[in-house]
């Protein structure tokens, strides 16, 4: 029996450890891919306070490396469901069953696909959601990146230093992303702007070869050449496991005001699956510290 169970190992999951164990309860994080989530795919974060640049690689293995020294365990196994057995819950994985005295579940999001014909077939052939892991194969290449928030405006920067030409279509005419990212992009010289416009079809043989465009003010379409389209439309939060027992807003987020408690006494929630309006790093590690705080005081018997 472990005091707290930690569901998922980005930057909330991995702060939650860390205040935890200084709290000096037992933690079990369970991680489904790798530590880190999300913020693998940024290439520079340049706005967590005291950091000017460090790598998403890098600070993911950072966090790590602390939670883990301050004695953290992780096991890389998918959580599947949680079970409210009253004094205590499990947590089945697809291996194993874990029991502990409170739940934090920091499950984060997982891309938002077009939902195009061809969309799954072509992912690795010329379709891609993480530009700072596929980039690279772009080099000198035509490439598009979809999206108007700031994983595609910092997706596009970052392709503008590989490809030979980057195209970024947007479906209105102007960006929810920050300015100052938008305006990094405009210096760019290799840098295309298609507004107003949709991804309509994937044209291919074996691998990407162009996409269709449709203009949502005018219905026209038109053809564009690519070698890669980079996807970066949002993120879908990752609660369905826990749907049975947490209860999920409309768009699937899990409703927890500022303590980060759920409907459930003894099951907490942190980072981007939170219903909440800010999701960055900050707000991520912030939510990480509030719910390893308020589940010692659910332990303790204090909350
Ligand atoms: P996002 O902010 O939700 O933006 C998604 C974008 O995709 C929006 O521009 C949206 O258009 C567009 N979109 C959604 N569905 C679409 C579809 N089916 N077809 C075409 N376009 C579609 O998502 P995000 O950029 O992944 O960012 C997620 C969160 O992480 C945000 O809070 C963001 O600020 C944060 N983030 C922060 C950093 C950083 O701080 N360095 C880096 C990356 C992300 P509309 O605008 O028209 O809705």
């Amino acid at each position: 029996m472990y005091d707290i169970l930690v569901i998922g190992a980005g930057p909330a999951g991995m702060t939650a450890a860390i205040y935890a164990r200084r709290a000096a309860k037992s933690v079990l994080v369970l991680e489904a891919v790798s530590h880190g989530g999300q913020i693998l795919n940024t290439p520079d974060i340049e706005n967590y306070p005291v950091e000017e640049h460090i790598s998403g690689i890098d600070f993911a293995n950072k966090l790590y490396n602390q939670a883990k020294n301050l004695g953290a365990e992780f096991v890389f196994e998918k959580a599947v469901e949680i079970k409210d057995a009253g004094d205590h819950k499990e947590v089945a994985t697809t291996k194993n069953t874990y029991q502990a005295k409170a739940v934090i579940i920091a499950t984060g999001s997982e891309n938002r696909k077009l939902g195009l014909e061809d969309e799954e077939r072509l992912t690795g052939r010329g379709i891609s959601y993480c530009a700072t892991c596929d980039g690279n194969f772009y080099r000198n290449k035509i490439v598009a990146v979809v999206g108007g928030g700031n994983t595609a405006l910092e997706d596009a920067l970052y392709l503008t230093d590989i490809a030979a030409e980057v195209y970024l279509i947007h479906r209105r005419d102007s960006f929810r992303g920050e300015e100052a990212n938008v305006a990094s992009l405009k210096e760019k010289q290799n840098i295309h702007f298609i507004y107003n416009s949709n991804v309509t079809k994937l044209n291919a043989e074996k691998r990407l070869k162009s996409i269709e465009l449709t203009n949502s003010k005018d219905g026209s379409v038109q053809t564009l050449e690519v070698n890669a389209l980079f996807v970066a439309v949002g993120r879908i939060p990752e609660n369905q496991n826990f749907a049975n027992l947490v209860e999920l807003d409309e768009a699937g987020y899990i409703p927890a005001k500022e303590d980060c408690h759920t409907n459930v006494p003894g099951i907490f929630v942190a980072g981007d699956n939170r219903a909440k309006a800010v999701r960055q790093l900050v707000t991520a590690a912030s939510d990480g510290a509030v719910a390893a705080t308020e589940a010692v005081h659910y332990i303790n018997g204090l909350g």
